[in-house]
């Protein structure tokens, strides 16, 4: 796997790796929240908080 090809996806809270996504996909990263609607959620293994990821293009 070439790591050009991917961006990586940080924590909000504590700044740590969640994930890498590909770079021909766009992603919003954001604390989860009853109130924004995400397509994926990821739990840090950092700080054990949830994170919402939306595919945004
Ligand atoms: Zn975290």
């Amino acid at each position: 796997m070439d790591k050009e090809m991917l961006v990586q996806l940080k924590c909000p809270f504590c700044k740590r790796r969640i994930l890498d996504a590909s770079k021909s996909i766009k992603s919003s990263i954001q604390p989860a929240s009853q109130y924004s609607r995400s397509d994926y959620y990821a739990k840090c293994w950092n700080c054990g908080r949830i994170i919402g990821i939306s595919k945004i293009g």
